[in-house]
């Protein structure tokens, strides 16, 4: 075998073997095969695609490509649930401990925010003394325990994933759904799950902005993730404008207490009960997702998922019963108000997390520092009826001097039109 061949027959649209893309894989992460001719085999995968055998056989190669976490001695099924990302995206805060306290573990390895999009991870650290570096048995011990542990994802993970993204980002291979998929998905077979659910965004604030895109990623991750033999559920929800309220790390802690305590935004508690509805399902713990729903609900009015939240605050690290003091506090707030009357057409979910970014809340790239108090509080949303002078969106600032031009950014996000708009979904499909 040589790479020469496999780029050759893919750029020709040929298909590949999964011994051969195995061999390619391998060779590339141990150094064998250079930098340049996986450039050259990405851009003819890119521009003639894969077919579901070989996603599958690129997925599997890159999930063996490093250590896959060993869940043994823990209570199965486990289920796993990934969103593709977004403004405002708090789901998890309250997803995990939420389904640990309907009694399904949940061992959960989440990422960082980069570009206009949130990270779990910063969220988490932005309680004080929270820690999510936690070692493999550290990790397996808490589950345990108290059922749910949310932490990063240690380097040994998906070698292979870390050294393919470094160069589709240089290369423009990054958009190329069999690539993506397999990117995702090797990072969540190797995460060591037994099903997985999947919240795969939609939306001027997505990763995939068109709804065909972000259907056909959905079914493409499910394929992978049954052909590995995982239990597989997606949704296709909507991230044209942000989830919930609170855009900025502090804040959206503050937003997952309210809403682990039965009030908080209803389409982020609307979303977080259907996507434990799935899981539930998936483990076993519910007859369908409609139960599972229900069963999601009643822990989020009767203060268990709030509890079970609390023991995960203080297992790693955090203060207890931890109820949002101590929390970062940005020193300027400024209102940005409604320059005319009428109905909020458009909030656009890219602008919103570039304007969250630039204020300090995100990273433009990975060596930034994030300050977890600064953020958005948005005040109206799609659909709201405005009228001149009302209060659109807090800003909270690090300093002064930025409020005039961060306002005016957020002014420049929101579109008023005369009539309401026809409204958007929450969930777009369920595959
Ligand atoms: N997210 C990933 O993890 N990988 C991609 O390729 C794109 C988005």
């Amino acid at each position: 075998m040589n790479a020469y061949d496999l780029i050759a027959r893919k750029r020709d649209g040929g298909r590949h073997s999964d011994e051969e893309i195995r061999w390619l894989i391998d060779g590339f992460v141990a150094g064998r095969v250079p930098d340049y001719q996986m450039s050259a085999w990405l851009m003819a995968a890119y521009l003639r695609s894969l077919d579901a055998g070989e996603t599958l056989a690129l997925t599997m190669a890159m999930t063996n490509s490093g250590t896959v976490i060993d869940l043994s001695g823990l209570p199965r099924p486990i289920v796993d649930k990934h969103s593709t990302g977004g403004v405002g995206d708090k789901t998890t805060l309250v997803l995990a401990p939420l389904v640990a306290a309907r009694g399904l573990p949940v061992a959960k390895m989440s990422g960082r925010g980069l570009g206009h999009t949130g990270g779990t991870l910063d969220k988490l650290e932005s309680i004080p003394g929270l820690r999510v570096d936690l070692t493999p048995d550290q990790f397996r011990d808490q589950v345990a325990r108290i059922g749910v542990a949310v932490i990063a994802q240690s380097a040994e993970v998906v070698p292979a994933d870390r050294l393919l993204y470094a160069l589709r980002d240089v290369t423009a291979t990054v958009e190329s759904i069999p690539l993506i998929a397999a990117s995702i998905m090797c990072k969540k077979l190797a995460a060591g799950a037994d099903a997985i659910v999947l919240d795969v965004k939609t939306g001027s604030g997505a990763f995939m902005r068109d709804l065909d895109d972000a259907l056909e990623l959905a079914r493409v991750m499910v394929s992978i993730g049954r052909g590995a033999g995982r239990g597989m559920a997606a949704l296709v929800t909507d991230m044209d404008g942000p989830l919930g309220s609170a855009i900025g790390n502090a804040l959206e802690v503050r937003e997952a207490l309210a809403t682990l305590a039965g009030g908080g935004p209803p389409d982020l508690a609307e979303l977080c009960v259907l996507l434990a509805g799935q899981m539930l399902r998936l483990g076993s713990r519910a007859a369908s997702a409609e139960d599972g729903a229900q069963m999601a609900r009643r822990a989020l009015d009767d203060g268990s998922a709030l509890q079970v939240f609390q023991s995960l605050v203080a297992a790693q690290g955090g203060p207890d019963g931890f109820t949002g003091e101590g929390l970062a506090e940005a020193p300027v707030r400024r209102d940005v108000v409604a320059p005319q009357g009428g109905w909020i057409a458009h909030l656009d979910a890219l602008a919103l997390g570039m304007l969250a970014r630039d204020m300090g809340a995100g990273r433009a790239v990975k060596t930034d520092q994030i300050n977890p108090a600064v953020g958005i509080d948005v005040r109206r949303k799609a659909g709201d009826e405005v009228r001149a002078g009302d209060i659109l969106a807090t800003l909270h600032l690090a300093r002064a001097d930025q409020a005039e031009q961060f306002a005016g950014r957020y002014r420049d996000a929101v579109t008023i039109g005369a009539e309401p708009p026809p409204p958007r979904p929450l969930v777009h499909a369920v595959l």
